[in-house]
């Protein structure tokens, strides 16, 4: 980069910090403390076809500066390792011509960029951030999700791009893990003592392992220390030596596939031979205490993680729970059955019976995929959520929300949401929910700041107990977070909103990318692959919104979100309790692998943890706990936990193309 470009980079990043150190100070509330960045929707990956776009030919400078740029930017660097060489052979050339605008701040992206030749400039809201030049990475979040750009970009001169969709990354990066997972378990399955563990035990050591890189002459293992760690070479070459009659002696070279230092997760045993890098050294580690949490042969675990048998509740779980006779009208408790309307002419709307709005159908919540309605059918109420079936075509959803009609239909937990029964017409699906009438978490939260312990405890072990469930019926959530927890009349906490589920069989990974940003798991970020390890992340996440009032991973700007989620390091308030940092630290664990409730101790290593030291399993799951949350509840008109909403008149289109059958 010339001296000029660097000079001129600098003054402006002084001035952009400069004007943002101004904006905090005049903010009262940060952006987020009303709400939130949506939820990202799951795209369907592109067909083999759409992807075999022709590349353009490169030179092997060209190929360099790809490589190169990508190295550089911290963005792409946290994404994955190194940019394989068919992802850089896969970018595409662009001219552009002075003025032209490359992409405009608020439109959605497609694709990224890396600048070949020219300058280009970067604004926002009409103000010059800065300029690129050569080498320079933009519009990176779009590989990711489909985002609004933050910024407009313009050329300042003849410029030369290297480009490439999301499509196209995606399809490589998974196919890149894919190919990369399948190499490493080949590996695991080579060591002898591996050799009797089923797939999916071989794959839970898999997800618990690291990536690490060591420069040329590394020693890895010193001959005599105590052993720590267990390797497998990914790149690069291992000289593997022994001290005899004090010489150094070579004893064999190993190679990409082979391991070392595997005695040291059996054995209290030092190392008995050096292993060194010869030139650069990429390998997958395992230390010894993950080893042991996840292991077989470590006598604690009487039982796989998630299988049905060791997850599933007590019978006595499903047994009825007391009446409370004070809090009867208008709920609709999963230990009652209603009458259940069987045709959508049946249902009345609720209309509010005071304010500014009385008279009008009350809305308990709003989205682009619709609104969810109260409803009331023969005394008994319900939430009625009506999907615009325009936008589920437009949006590519249809999957998703017959997932989500069947995942409901499927679950009888008093810990998730009920499903009585589902409907269509010519513009909507409707999924007819019981009312869950104390409104939701994230309200109740935003009332209070942060929750209590006690408050926050018991929140969170409403959650485990319908993770437990989901997941022992092959189901993993993927969108836990304070919109989604809902508060019945009783205080109880229940999933609500299934569109993300998705059903998983043991030991199978998932890549849509989905969720909501700063609840989103590391593996999701990477695109390697994900399974119901990332429930116990967003559980993570979860138990320190609701101490914290915001979530740990946090900022105005979604890409330093994710930065700092790859990064995994966040750092706790002194207030929090020691066991609440604790049980944080073990679930936000970054290799899902690692993380409490992945490992052999299943659920069940989450419900031992100290921080539920007080709380009584049993009597939760049967529904004879007093609930604190009791007292968020205000009474009232069954609409009175709920923000007001004004119903949109805006006309929807006909759909027909008949995705919703099973409706
Ligand atoms: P969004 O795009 O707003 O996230 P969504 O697809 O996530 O929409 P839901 O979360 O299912 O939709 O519903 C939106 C809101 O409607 C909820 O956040 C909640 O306020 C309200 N709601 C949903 N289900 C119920 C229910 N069973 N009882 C009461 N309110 C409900
Ligand atoms: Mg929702």
């Amino acid at each position: 980069m010339d001296k000029q470009l660097r000079e001129l980079r600098l003054q402006e990043e002084r001035a952009f910090l400069q004007s943002m150190a101004r904006e905090e100070d005049t903010k009262q509330h940060p952006s987020w403390w009303d709400s939130r960045a949506p939820a990202i929707l799951p795209e369907p990956l592109a067909s083999d076809a759409a992807l075999c776009v022709p590349s353009s030919p490169k030179s092997h400078r060209d190929l360099g500066l790809i490589t190169e740029a990508v190295a550089r930017n911290e963005f792409l660097q946290h994404l994955g390792e190194s940019c394989p060489d068919v992802l850089a052979q896969s970018f595409v050339a662009v001219q552009h011509s002075p003025g032209d605008t490359v992409l405009a701040e608020g439109t959605e992206g497609t694709t990224m960029y890396i600048v070949a030749e020219g300058q280009l400039s970067v604004s926002q809201r009409g103000r010059r951030l800065r300029t690129l030049g050569p080498g320079d990475v933009f519009g990176e979040l779009a590989i990711l999700y489909n985002c609004k750009r933050t910024a407009t970009v313009q050329a300042l001169s003849p410029v030369r791009l290297w480009a490439i969709t999301r499509q196209r990354y995606r399809a490589i990066a998974t196919s890149n893990a894919k190919q990369r997972r399948a190499e490493i378990l080949g590996s695991l399955r080579t060591v002898h003592w591996l050799q009797d563990l089923s797939d999916s035990h071989l794959c839970k050591l898999l997800d618990a392992m690291e990536e690490c890189t060591f420069k040329p002459g590394h020693i890895i293992i010193h001959e005599g220390d105590e052993g720590e760690n267990f390797y497998i070479i990914l790149k690069g070459e291992v000289r593997v030596t022994q001290r005899v009659d004090g010489q150094e002696k070579l004893l064999r070279v190993l190679g990409a596939g082979q391991h070392f230092g595997e005695l040291s997760l059996l054995r209290n045993s030092p190392r008995t031979a050096s292993c060194q890098a010869q030139g650069h050294v990429t390998c997958v580690t395992m230390a010894k205490d993950d080893f042991l949490e996840i292991s077989p042969y470590c006598p604690s675990h009487p039982a796989e993680p998630n299988t049905p048998e060791a997850e599933a509740p007590a019978p006595e779980a499903e047994a009825p729970a007391p009446e409370d006779p004070e809090r009867g009208r208008g709920s609709s408790s999963p230990w009652q059955t209603p009458a259940v309307p069987l045709r959508l002419e049946e249902l009345v709307a609720v209309r509010y019976q005071e304010g500014q709005r009385q008279g009008q159908c009350v809305v308990l919540g709003t989205g682009g995929f619709g609104r969810v309605d109260l409803v009331q059918c023969r005394e008994q109420l319900f939430a009625l959520k009506r999907i615009r079936k325009d936008w589920v075509v437009r949006k590519q959803q249809q999957e998703h929300v017959r997932t989500e009609q069947r995942v409901l239909a499927g679950c009888h937990s008093p810990f998730v949401v009920r499903l009585f029964g589902t409907f269509r017409d010519r513009q909507y699906v409707y999924l007819l929910l019981e009312f869950c009438q104390g409104g939701e978490l994230w309200t109740k939260l935003r009332e209070m700041r942060c929750f209590e312990e006690p408050l926050a405890v018991f929140c969170c072990a409403c959650v485990v107990e319908a993770l437990e469930y989901l997941h022992s019926h092959g189901i993993v959530y993927r969108d836990l977070k304070p919109e989604n927890l809902m508060l019945d009349q009783r205080g109880y906490v229940k999933l609500v909103d299934f569109g993300f589920a998705k059903e998983l069989g043991r030991g199978e990974k998932t890549f849509s990318f989905c969720g909501t940003p700063e609840y989103l798991a590391p593996e999701i970020l990477r695109q390697e692959g994900h399974d119901f390890a990332v429930d116990f992340w967003t559980l993570g996440v979860l138990a320190f919104e609701l101490l914290v009032g915001r979530p740990p991973f946090h900022s105005a700007d979604p890409q330093q979100i994710y930065s700092r989620i790859l990064d995994g390091v966040f750092s706790f308030p002194a207030f929090l309790g020691e066991a609440a940092c604790s049980l944080i630290s073990k679930l936000c664990r970054r290799r899902p692998g690692q993380r409490l409730g992945n490992t052999a101790s299943g659920i069940r290593g989450i419900k031992k943890h100290r921080w539920f030291g007080a709380l009584k399993w049993r009597k939760l799951s049967l529904g004879q706990l007093e609930a604190p949350t009791l007292r968020l509840i205000k009474e009232g008109p069954p609409y009175v936990n709920f923000k007001r909403y004004s119903v949109d008149l805006t006309p929807v289109d006909d759909e027909f193309s008949g995705w919703d059958e099973d409706f």
